[in-house]
């Protein structure tokens, strides 16, 4: 979890976007401080937290932003997007209208931010199994169709949120060596 002596090869920028309350908060604390909370409180002031990895020996270091509580339609401003590097589109899967809203989220991604912008699409509180109302093979239709990245994750259980991030950092890596 970061070692602020070493040297940093490269930084990338993520934005997290996606509906209020879809995890997009804890799929972050998870990913940077391998924390979660189950009593939500909306997002508070701090725009980005880092985490620095290595990926075939060099130090990335990843500058992740969070949404404080922007998430209105067109409420995030073009500076939320600027220089962003990646993209995590985040729904809930628990919740039909958090996946309906994302060609939404899409199509404001395609008009703010860089045309090379790596995107992952995330399923989140894949733990809620028994309450699940949008099926993995809609969501992955949707992401083949659109060439997004696509998992499932859960930030309570800690499933996929590692790879997501890994995902995301190894193709702008590859795409920028
Ligand atoms: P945000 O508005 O998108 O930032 O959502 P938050 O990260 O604040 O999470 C909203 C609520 O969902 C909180 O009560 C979280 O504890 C809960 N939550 C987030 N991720 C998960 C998850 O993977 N599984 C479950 N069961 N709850 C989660
Ligand atoms: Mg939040």
């Amino acid at each position: 979890y970061g070692d602020s002596s070493q040297k940093i090869d490269y930084v990338f920028k993520i934005v997290l976007i996606g509906d209020s309350a879809v995890g997009k908060s804890q799929i972050l604390a998870r990913f940077a401080r391998n924390e979660f909370s189950l009593d939500s409180k909306a997002t508070i002031g701090v725009e980005f937290q880092t985490r620095t990895l290595v990926i075939e020996h060099k130090s990335v270091k990843a500058q992740i932003w969070d949404t404080a509580g922007q998430e209105r339609y067109r409420a995030v401003t073009s500076a939320y997007y600027r220089g962003a590097v990646g993209a995590m589109l985040v729904y809930d899967i628990t919740k039909r209208q958090t996946f309906d809203h994302i060609p939404r989220w899409l199509e404001e991604l395609r008009s703010h931010a860089d045309k090379n912008i790596v995107i992952i699409l995330i399923g989140n509180k894949s733990d809620l199994e028994d309450q699940r109302a949008v099926p993995t093979e809609d969501a992955k239709e949707f992401a083949q169709k659109e060439g997004l990245f696509f998992l499932e994750t859960s930030a309570l259980e800690s499933t996929n949120v590692e790879s997501a991030f890994l995902t995301v950092l190894t193709e702008i890596f590859n795409i920028v060596n």
